[in-house]
């Protein structure tokens, strides 16, 4: 039998034809990649315990306890979070971040450095940081976000008030998680920058680093370790949608009211 490209087709019709293999064997990819996906729920987390995450500091105040107890994290992503993490990440490591080495050399910019407040316990990979060519030391904090559509057209430019609100609230999350990154490099300026994972819509939003939010930042650590000191947990702060991604949903948390 000759394996040529022009005779492999011909060969493999006449096989079928002539029955000689089976049209459909069975075999699917689908069932293999959920139970991959779901295999990974309730597996120990590898993200580092003990310190405070900035991506963490803007949401409930009792996984900031547990993370800082060093209590074992679990990923309860479910397979569609996975999903959405994994195209977020891809976009991080196929386009933002070789956008940004072409863009910039080495003395002009670094992406994904680690910086730390060790004095607050904070510690976070930044996406990407601006230099100053003539210190080498940053200037400005670039974080990126991959969001869906429904997201991106509720995003709205924040607005930070006089006492350190967030408006609307459901940025607050980004912009404390900014507010870390900038602190902790002694930065006084960031980005956000938000893609459209539906659309590849693009939005920015330039901000200063805020001292009214890093004192509200201040003041949730202060509670947290208060907490901590006294060996109570602060309040449940159930939620529908985050809970059961939640990194303690069961173990030990279990906010009342709460289903996966
Ligand atoms: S399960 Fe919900 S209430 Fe409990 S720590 Fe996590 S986010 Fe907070």
């Amino acid at each position: 039998m000759s394996d040529s490209y022009e005779d492999l087709v011909p060969e493999v019709v006449r096989r079928i034809d002539a029955g000689e293999v089976p049209t459909d064997d069975g075999w699917r990819l689908k069932p293999l990649w959920d139970k991959h996906l779901r295999s990974l729920v309730g597996q120990p987390s590898h993200r580092p315990v003990g310190i405070y995450s900035p991506s963490q500091l803007g949401g409930c105040k009792r996984k900031l306890f547990y993370t800082r107890l060093g209590l074992p994290m679990l990923d309860n992503t479910s397979p569609k979070g996975r999903m959405r993490m994994g195209v977020g990440t891809a976009v991080h490591k196929s386009l933002f971040n070789p956008m940004m080495q072409d863009m910039f050399g080495l003395d002009e910019m670094s992406v994904e450095l680690v910086v730390s407040l060790d004095s607050m316990h904070i510690r976070g990979e930044a996406d990407a940081v601006l230099l100053h060519v003539e210190t080498g030391k940053p200037r400005r904090i670039l974080d990126c976000k991959t969001i869906n559509l429904n997201r991106f057209g509720r995003l709205k430019e924040p607005v930070i008030r006089k006492n350190g609100d967030v408006y609307p609230e459901e940025m607050k999350t980004y912009v404390w998680q900014l507010h870390a990154y900038m602190a902790s490099a002694n930065a006084t300026l960031g980005t956000l920058f938000y893609i459209c994972k539906d659309n590849s819509d693009t939005m920015e939003i330039p901000l200063v680093f805020s001292r009214p939010v890093w004192s509200q930042i201040e003041n949730t650590i202060a509670e947290v370790e208060y907490a901590i000191s006294v060996g109570k947990a602060p309040d449940y702060e159930p939620d529908a949608f985050f809970c059961p991604e939640c990194n303690y949903w069961g173990h030990p948390c279990e906010p009342p009211g709460i289903f996966k």
